[in-house]
């Protein structure tokens, strides 16, 4: 669905690991969740900031981002672990 909303954008993506999902159970999750892959590294903070407001409407007024302590970078509020270096929410 994102890679559609980026495409409209005019941002290309690609998405890894799609097809491996039939393997879950099988190979440890995370190895196996399917990735969004922004394409052109320029486009990429743009990109970022589309799928935050996307994800942050999503999950409506706990949209707060909150800051990570490890490497200080922000993520939204459904992720538990800071999306850039894994660093736990707490
Ligand atoms: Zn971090």
């Amino acid at each position: 669905m994102f890679k559609e909303m980026l495409a409209e954008e005019g941002i290309k993506c690609l998405v890894k690991n799609d097809r491996l999902s039939a393997g879950i159970g099988e190979i440890p999750f995370v190895e196996c969740f399917p990735e969004l892959w922004v394409i052109d590294d320029e486009v990429y903070p743009r990109a970022r900031l589309l799928l935050d407001a996307w994800l942050a409407r999503g999950t409506g007024e706990n949209a707060e981002p909150w800051t990570c302590s490890h490497c200080g970078e922000q993520s939204t509020q459904q992720f538990t672990a800071c999306w850039k270096c894994s660093q736990s929410r707490e």
